[in-house]
């Protein structure tokens, strides 16, 4: 079952991950804090998502999100990842990460390998940009949301 209540608009600091070495796989995916999760609707299914996404006042990119289990909380607390579509020169640790989420992909797995694993996330990254491509996804990007006005403190 997918979330019920998207689109899914939320703001947050990005934090250290659980070191999968997502990075080394070329599928880097963002941390939100557990704060930030707490603060997700509690119906929310795990599994993958896709939306826009935006670090600090950069650009909007497609993203894909997981919602999976917390290993460090015996899997009892969800967490949230991000890949975001887009190449970065750095990292971004620290930043407020802006996101909508507004569609449901499909829900977790496990995978016999690394290799199915990883297909299985490229398979994730082209339906997401396919979606992303309808108008009636398009339109969020550009939503105020993403546009904040000039000097305005979020990160607090
Ligand atoms: P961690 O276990 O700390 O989450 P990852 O290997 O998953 O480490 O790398 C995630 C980090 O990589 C993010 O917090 C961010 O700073 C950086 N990063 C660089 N490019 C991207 C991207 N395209 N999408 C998500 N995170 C990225
Ligand atoms: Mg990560």
């Amino acid at each position: 079952a997918a979330m019920r209540p998207l689109p899914y608009f939320c703001r947050g600091e990005v934090v250290k991950g659980f070191g999968r070495g997502s990075k080394e796989l070329g599928i880097p995916t963002a941390n939100f804090s557990e704060q930030v999760v707490e603060s997700f609707p509690s119906d929310i299914s795990t599994g993958v998502y896709y939306g826009w996404a935006c670090v600090g006042n950069g650009d909007v990119h497609k993203m894909v999100l997981s919602i999976g289990w917390n290993p460090f909380y015996k899997n009892i607390k969800k967490s949230v990842e991000i890949h975001i579509i887009n190449t970065f020169k750095d990292d971004f640790y620290g930043e407020i990460l802006s996101i909508v989420i507004i569609g449901y992909i499909r829900s977790e797995e496990t995978f016999n390998s690394l290799e199915a694993l990883i297909s299985a996330i490229q398979e994730d990254i082209e339906e997401a940009k396919r979606q992303l491509d309808l108008p009636e996804h398009l339109k969020l990007k550009e939503d105020n949301f993403f546009h904040l006005p000039e000097g305005k403190i979020v990160n607090h």
